[in-house]
């Protein structure tokens, strides 16, 4: 089993943090995505949520996956963000917290409108889940609400690296390993959930002995290891 991290944006508007996406590709052949970052035609020079270039096709082409090749889109939360691609994947399973899902097709949580012509398409498969769940031998999908209702965070089991938690936007920073004291963000809608779920993440990877791996860290990013390189 291969981890790869993908980089697929900036966020300007946080002082340049990176937007990562994560490629796992399993023993049985079995290609899994998480997350699908800003959108493809969103500015590269854009002062608020920028794309990278080469883009994620171009990231998975250098690892030698086409989206045909990707069966399961994991995603994390529908932010523009994270789900401004979902549409490159038609043939894909897309699973997802039901309790994100419904809040996205409820339209009542204005931020998630921003990319919805890109995740709300009929021929795009929908798989939801309640809370935690193995999605395939290796990889536990985390209940992690808080930032926003039904985010969800990735454990991945590897066999030389030991166990890597992708916590997503759960905990985006150092300082938000610490689940009494940690900042919020104008984006994190629900502080005591985030908390909670902070908690939770921090008691898993312990447990795990896992490697915490926060999106949007810019200390920590140069510190990984990235496409087309990977843990395994
Ligand atoms: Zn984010």
């Amino acid at each position: 089993m291969r981890l790869y991290l993908l980089e697929l944006g900036t966020i300007r508007y946080y002082k340049d943090r990176p937007v990562c996406g994560y490629l796992i590709r399993c023993d049985d052949g079995t290609d899994v995505l998480v997350d699908t970052g800003p959108a493809r035609d969103a500015d590269p020079d854009s002062p608020i949520i920028a794309r990278t270039d080469p883009g994620l096709l171009d990231q998975l082409a250098a690892i030698g996956v086409t989206p045909a090749d990707i069966d399961i889109v994991v995603c994390s939360h529908l932010d523009p963000d994270h789900a401004g691609n979902h549409d490159l994947f038609p043939d894909a399973e897309f699973v997802i917290q039901q309790s994100h899902l419904e809040l996205a097709r409820s339209g009542t949580e204005s931020r998630l409108e921003a990319t919805r012509h890109r995740w709300d398409l009929p021929h795009l498969k929908y798989r939801t889940v309640d809370g935690d769940v193995t999605l395939v031998p290796g990889i536990e999908l985390i209940e992690s609400s808080g930032h926003i209702t039904g985010h969800q965070s990735v454990l991945v089991r590897l066999p030389g690296a030991g166990a890597m938690l992708l916590a997503v936007d759960a905990i985006t920073q150092e300082a938000a390993m610490d689940p009494e004291n940690r900042p919020m963000t104008r984006f994190d809608l629900d502080a005591d959930a985030a908390r909670a779920s902070t908690r939770k993440l921090i008691d898993l990877a312990e447990q795990e002995n896992a490697m915490v791996i926060r999106n949007h860290d810019p200390k920590q990013w140069p510190t990984l290891t990235q496409w087309p390189s990977f843990y395994e």
